[in-house]
């Protein structure tokens, strides 16, 4: 009998997922990736859509295993073993997994969310057209807030940023390294602004303080969440709308969802991160294969290895990190940590298309944290 795979998502998780399940060449298993967009989003570079640097999409071809189905379609709820479609659709399942990942959530009106596609290249549009000397603020304190910023302000000179952040930027870096992405900042003549913004009209961005800024373009580039699907299809979520899954990424709710990537929060809780979304992802394809197979599934286990922030396109840092995804005090930086960083987001790319040939084809770092140690400092 054959058993019908959905993977609920094509990004780095559901792409890694659907290829080593694939890669096991079984014919009693089918797989089809039901993704929104019809290309794979390269997210670890939406800042670069945004600044005009990079498309940011990759064809599906390119990416998947060849035996693997792709679908266009926007799932709405999950209801029994039927996804629910838009239009009304539905697509039947035996094991779904649920790989949607996160997007922001902007709290401020108006502004454009870098970690969505078609945002980042509305942002793209809009400052290619600016005039000289016209402002455009990035909401954030964290890596994406720091790289987004940059990544405009050394693509558009002719344009003057701000980073607007409600607590000073990268807090959590160490103390070198930080006064370096801080200088690297200045450099770029990148304006920073302590403060609460709260809505942006009429080109101008309020904070929530009465102070008011000309902003011709602001973009959110700060906190992030799983979209609404798992809490509405009935699936027990954190306040991030995370799905909650034991430790081996199987669904707390039933047997047979298992999560992976930025949509789901194994006991570990890895930082959502594409570091953790590609182990996750492979785990995951062996937790549904135990599942086919009616054996019991292992426990995830990821040790993490560094943090990769790119600050435009010659300046970059690669922190490595304890297992644990706690910081260690040395980092490669400037010219070589661009470099570095680079080669990290390229590979991304190689590790996904590579997982096509074997099953054991990928793997990853492990001896992370299990569920009762504090986890790691998370600044992205
Ligand atoms: C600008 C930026 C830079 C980043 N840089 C880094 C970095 O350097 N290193 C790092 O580790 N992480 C980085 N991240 C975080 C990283 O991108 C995410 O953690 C990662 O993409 C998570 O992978 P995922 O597969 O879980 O989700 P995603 O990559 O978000 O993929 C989810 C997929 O699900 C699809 N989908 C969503 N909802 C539905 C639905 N209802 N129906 C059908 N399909 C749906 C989406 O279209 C998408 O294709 C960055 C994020 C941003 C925004």
């Amino acid at each position: 009998m054959t058993r019908n795979v959905i993977v609920l998502g094509g990004g780095y998780a559901g792409t890694m997922a659907a290829n080593r399940i694939l890669a096991t060449g079984r014919d009693d298993v089918t797989v089809t990736v039901v993704n929104a967009r019809p290309r794979f989003v390269e997210r670890i570079r939406l800042h670069q859509v945004a600044a005009g640097t990079a498309s940011g999409e990759q064809e599906f071809d390119d990416l998947l295993h060849p035996a693997a189905r792709v679908r266009i379609a926007t799932a709405q709820r999950i209801v029994g073993r039927v996804i629910e479609i838009e239009g009304g659709e539905r697509l039947p399942f035996d094991i779904l997994v649920l790989a949607v990942g996160s997007r922001g959530r902007p709290l401020v009106e108006g502004a454009l969310d870098v970690s969505d596609h078609g945002e980042a290249s509305r942002a793209r549009e809009i400052l290619a057209g600016l005039p000289a000397g016209e402002w455009v603020s990035v909401i954030g304190g964290g890596l994406t807030a720091l790289e987004t910023v940059t990544e405009i302000a050394e693509t558009h000179p002719r344009l003057r940023v701000r980073l607007v952040a409600d607590t000073p930027p990268v807090a959590g870096i160490p103390a070198r390294t930080r006064r370096k992405m801080l200088r690297r900042l200045d450099r770029l003549d990148v304006e920073v602004v302590t403060g609460k913004a709260t809505r942006t009209q009429h080109a101008r961005l309020e904070l929530a303080d009465g102070a008011g800024f000309d902003s011709a373009c602001t973009l959110w580039a700060a906190g992030a969440q799983a979209p609404d699907l798992a809490r509405v299809s009935g699936f027990t979520v954190d306040r991030f709308g995370r799905m909650v899954t034991d430790d081996a990424l199987v669904s707390v709710d039933r047997p047979d969802v298992v999560g992976v990537g930025d949509a789901a929060l194994p006991p570990q809780a890895p930082r959502p991160s594409c570091q953790a979304a590609l182990p996750m992802g492979a785990h995951g394809a062996e937790t549904v294969l135990a599942l086919l197979d009616g054996t019991a599934p292992t426990r995830f286990d990821l040790g993490f290895v560094a943090q990769c922030v790119s600050l435009g396109r010659h300046y970059g840092v690669v922190q490595p990190t304890h297992r644990d995804d706690t910081l260690r005090p040395t980092a490669l930086r400037g010219r070589i940590g661009a470099v570095g960083k680079e080669q990290v987001v390229r590979m991304t790319l190689r590790w996904i298309r590579k997982q096509r040939s074997a099953r054991d084809a990928y793997s990853w770092p492990h001896g992370g944290p299990d569920a009762s140690e504090p986890t790691g400092t998370a600044v992205r």
